[in-house]
């Protein structure tokens, strides 16, 4: 598991990149700056890992584009000691992104394989989530709730209620809602029944499929 040089270079490109696309967080930007994505994918796909694009990972799914990872990112407004949920583990480099801002992560993934791979992987680059689960994300994880924050970044039919419940007040969920395309969607708690609804651009996820594989 290598990073050289050139790695950091096309790092701090893709970086720029991100700012010319509107980034604005510092913290996300050098995060992003830092984290080796190029180890969070198959080898084919190396040369790759510092485009602002989204690559085939395990079990048919995708490592998000980073643009949409600092996007997502940058609405769940994270800061450190936060108790973060993730729903949809994959590659876990949105998980490495959530733990450099200091947050407490405990991400679902329902691919068998991948949340072995990830859980396991995770750790050897020094990245310790409180808790990886097998499981289904559509339910959240009510025996750690409430979070100050959760991120979806599977593409999904509705709004799982679960999630909303599941939220401190003064908590977001940042989510993509849509089948084909969806829309990012911020809900932030106002009150025990009141939600905020921010709607942002069209992105293009996998879809977050109901139950374990
Ligand atoms: N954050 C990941 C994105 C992976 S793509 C990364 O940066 O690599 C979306 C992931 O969501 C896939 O791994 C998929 O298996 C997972 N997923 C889909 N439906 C799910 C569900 N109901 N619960 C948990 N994970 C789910």
């Amino acid at each position: 598991m290598k990073d050289t040089f050139k790695h950091k270079g096309l790092r701090q490109q893709l970086v720029n990149v991100l700012i010319e696309k509107g980034i604005k967080s510092e913290p996300v930007l050098k995060a992003i700056g830092k984290i080796p994505r190029h180890l969070f994918m198959d080898s084919g796909f190396l040369d790759h890992a510092y485009q602002d694009k989204a690559f085939p990972i395990a079990a048919d799914q995708t490592i998000s584009q980073p643009y949409t990872v600092a996007f997502q990112t940058e609405l769940l407004d994270v800061y450190p000691e936060d108790k973060v949920l993730e729903i949809g583990t994959g590659s876990g480099y949105q998980t490495a992104v959530l733990l450099e801002l200091g947050a407490r992560v405990y991400s679902i993934e329902r691919q068998q394989e991948l949340f072995k791979k990830t859980s396991k992987f995770l750790p050897q680059l020094g990245y310790r989530a409180k808790s990886f689960i097998f499981g289904d994300g559509y339910k959240g994880l009510p025996q750690e709730a409430p979070f100050d924050s959760i991120i979806v970044t599977a593409g999904a039919p509705y709004v799982p209620k679960a999630l909303l419940s599941q939220l401190k007040v003064g908590g977001r969920l940042v989510i993509p809602v849509g089948d084909q395309v969806q829309i990012m969607n911020l809900f932030i708690r106002k009150g025990p029944k009141e939600f905020e609804q921010h709607e942002f651009g069209e992105f293009r996820f996998v879809p977050l499929l109901e139950d374990k594989n």
